[in-house]
């Protein structure tokens, strides 16, 4: 990666881990979830509200964590708000994907590019499998949320 790529990343990293989006929780959410990566201290709580089309009308998180899982986390809730259930199920795998470097198969066409883009930012923990777990905490998260569980460990 070049440098400047590289040092602009690092810069949208450290932007929304000092002043995460959406650190709230939501008065009369749908479902929550604590999500914890033991490996790295991080702990979150995914609040969501989601409404009868299965839309994600809102979604928030609090918690404490290394820069790479509040970063993750803030991205996540700006991304998958408005988004269906479905879609954000499809966002996360490909998010996966590219966390873990087996994202050779062409992406899903319903996903926009713009959102893929913004998530490549958090690629670089690819060389880190511990920081792997970092990235895709708020993901697993929302996941158990949405799913009505209320645990999720990146274990
Ligand atoms: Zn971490």
């Amino acid at each position: 990666m070049m440098d400047e790529l590289r040092e602009l990343y690092q810069e949208v990293i450290l932007d929304h881990g000092k002043s995460p989006r959406n650190f709230r929780d939501i008065e009369g959410a749908t479902g929550h979830a604590h999500g914890k990566n033991p490996l790295c201290g991080d702990q979150l709580v995914v609040y969501l509200k989601v409404d009868d089309g299965d839309v994600i009308e809102d979604v928030s998180f609090v918690g404490k964590g290394c820069a790479i899982s509040v970063a993750s986390a803030s991205m996540m809730t700006e991304l998958v708000k408005g988004k269906t259930v479905e879609q954000a199920h499809i966002l996360f795998d490909r998010f996966h994907d590219m966390c873990t470097g087996d994202d050779a198969a062409p992406a899903d066409a319903s996903l926009d590019p713009e959102d893929l883009e913004k998530l490549t930012v958090l690629t670089g923990v690819r060389a880190f499998p511990v920081r792997v777990k970092c990235a895709t905490l708020a993901w697993h998260t929302l996941n158990a949320a949405i799913e009505g569980k209320e645990e999720s460990s990146s274990e």
